[in-house]
């Protein structure tokens, strides 16, 4: 997909992804920085991150599923890649031949892996209040007892980093603080995700876990951004259109407009990951204008009210900014109901991406 042809050009810069990890990786410090790239990287493209973080110099991966890993064992050949959510028991050989580590965290995997003479180094999951995936407290004496001797990372995850307040918090800390005393001996302990690390020294421990930020999202929701913005997204005006007379606008007619507006047709909708969620409620910028979505957003189009931008800046071919310096992915989550998160795993594929990469690595 070219610019030429493309309704939509998504930019990310990938010297922000590694200034992302050098701020993050000062902020874990004196504990190690590893990086998360699940999900293609949040959706930003796992091919293209991850060699930039391993430049960057962080050196241990975590994605979600096996084939994620296998994908990310063909880009870095060096790299320790954890996978957090996959299956142990039967898929021993492929995280062997791909040198995976897989996250274990229940006793049947931890008894398979270890009948299979533990062919290489695994993580061990203790669940401390996130009540998903990982080993109960009260097993831990069990896990402690079958201790795999190839242990590399011994974690947690947090519930609501996010909210520094939140007696989960500290409440979280602490149990994670008991389980490496018993099971964590030689094993790096893992605790804090992005939100994790600005919640100060006592969740370091060994090794942070960072994703979101990374790419550009707050993990401090409740203070400024400290992180650099990593992704823009702008949708092309296919039509213009002044309207004379009280007209409804879009699927179900739930929106209508006065005599004497003017509306914009954008070329992006909710197949590229526009959610459907900011029907009637989003915005888009043109310039310095800001366009409210009218109605409700198509699978490939929205709509939205021009009639007071600059008269000059409304033809068709101009560029609207969807995510950019005017409204950042959690802003847009915010409009949508949802958090950043989604909104950059929901980015489509019929965007023409564009990489920027200018800052050679930092050594
Ligand atoms: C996704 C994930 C992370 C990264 O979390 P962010 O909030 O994106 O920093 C860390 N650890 C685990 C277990 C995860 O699932």
């Amino acid at each position: 997909m070219s610019e030429t042809t493309a309704n939509a050009v998504l930019e990310i810069d990938l010297d922000a992804i590694a200034a992302n990890w050098a701020t993050l990786a000062a902020g874990a410090a004196p504990a190690d920085c590893a990086g998360v790239v699940k999900a293609d990287a949040y959706g930003l493209g796992l091919d293209r991150v991850a060699p930039v973080l391993r430049e960057a110099g962080c050196r241990t991966f975590f994605v979600a599923q096996i084939d994620e890993g296998i994908a990310l064992r063909r880009l870095l050949g060096d790299a320790e890649i954890a996978v957090l959510s996959a299956p142990v028991a039967g898929v021993e050989q492929i995280y062997a031949d791909n040198r995976l580590m897989p996250v274990i965290g229940d006793l049947p995997s931890l008894r398979a892996w270890r009948a299979a003479g533990e062919p290489g180094p695994s993580a061990l999951h203790v669940d401390t209040g996130m009540t998903r995936l990982g080993f109960n407290p009260s097993e831990v004496q069990l896990v402690a007892a079958e201790r795999p001797s190839g242990a590399a990372i011994v974690m947690s995850h947090l519930a609501c980093a996010d909210e520094p307040d939140h007696p989960l918090n500290p409440a979280q800390r602490d149990a994670f603080a008991e389980v490496v005393e018993a099971i964590g001996c030689g094993a790096r302990a893992s605790l804090a995700n992005s939100s994790g690390i600005f919640l100060g020294a006592g969740y370091r421990f060994d090794l942070a876990r960072p994703g979101m930020a990374l790419y550009g999202l707050n993990p401090t929701p409740e203070r400024p951004n400290p992180m650099r913005p990593a992704v823009t997204l702008r949708g092309r005006i296919l039509q213009v259109r002044r309207i004379d007379t009280e007209v409804p606008v879009g699927y179900g007619a739930t929106a209508r407009v006065r005599p004497s507006a003017k509306l914009v047709t954008i070329g992006v909708g909710y197949a590229d990951g526009l959610l459907r969620s900011l029907s009637g409620r989003g915005c888009v910028y043109l310039g310095g204008s800001r366009l409210p979505l009218v109605g409700r957003v198509s699978m490939d189009l929205i709509v939205a009210d021009a009639t007071h931008a600059p008269e000059a800046d409304v033809r068709p071919g101009a560029w609207v900014e969807i995510i950019g310096p005017r409204q950042s992915p959690d802003d847009l989550a915010g409009e949508a109901g949802t958090i950043g998160y989604e909104i950059l795993t929901s980015l489509g594929h019929r965007y023409a991406r564009r990489w920027h990469r200018a800052e050679g690595p930092s050594e």
